[in-house]
């Protein structure tokens, strides 16, 4: 999602609940007991969590235990390279998740199309270790090359971290942990729109937290 800054309508988070349950790209889909213990069936809404059967809480985090920051970082940014092209000719976000199977082979969701400023996520399932999308194209009165305040909340309540790509071909790692967005790599690190017009680039930082990030809108 691209936050709007000449007062264009700031699209709803309602938008990431959409229920499409993610079909998976290179690995077996989670068996039904996986599914059920951690929510794969993907009609858990954020920030919930699901209950086993002696009702105990269980966090619908990733079944197995996440990929290195550097091998996760390494993906993403080839996989969104291969997808930047097609989502800045088409003017539009792509969105999915990041996966991981038992072995710690790491897997994409195929890309969901969205609209020019957001991307509807279904609810992660249980071996998702972060979401991933596109900022498509360069889009004037928008934050194009900063993850939006949007996009880390809604990653902290999905409980994954999050990967995204800007107009610009800059690379942003969204961490779970402390909360912060960190840029994996600049400017032109991937496939950039060639209608690309930079804006502020020595405001850019490296890093933001949530209130970093609005204080850009103010
Ligand atoms: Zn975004």
């Amino acid at each position: 999602m691209k936050h709007g800054l000449i007062g264009l309508a700031l699209l709803s988070l309602a938008a990431c609940e959409s229920a499409n349950t993610p079909t998976l790209a290179g690995i077996n889909a989670p068996d039904p007991v996986r599914s059920t213990v951690a929510g794969g069936s993907g009609r858990n809404l954020p920030d919930q969590v699901v209950t086993s059967g002696g009702g105990v809480p269980i966090s619908a985090s990733a079944t197995f235990p996440a990929p290195s920051t550097a091998a996760a970082n390494q993906f993403a940014v080839n996989f969104l390279n291969s997808i930047q092209a097609r989502s800045i000719a088409e003017r539009r976000e792509y969105c999915g998740f990041f996966v991981v199977d038992a072995a710690g082979n790491i897997a994409a969701t195929p890309p969901l199309p969205g609209t020019t400023a957001s991307c509807a996520s279904p609810a992660p399932g249980g071996n998702a270790f972060a979401s991933y999308h596109t900022h498509g194209a360069y889009d004037r009165g928008y934050d194009n090359e900063v993850p939006s305040d949007a996009d880390l909340l809604g990653d902290f309540q999905f409980g994954v971290d999050g990967y995204v790509s800007t107009p610009g071909g800059r690379i942003w790692h969204i961490e779970l942990d402390d909360r912060t967005a960190r840029q994996v790599c600049g400017r032109g690190c991937v496939y950039s729109d060639p209608g690309f017009v930079p804006e502020d680039e020595a405001g850019i930082r490296s890093s933001y937290t949530v209130d970093q990030i609005r204080a850009r809108y103010r």
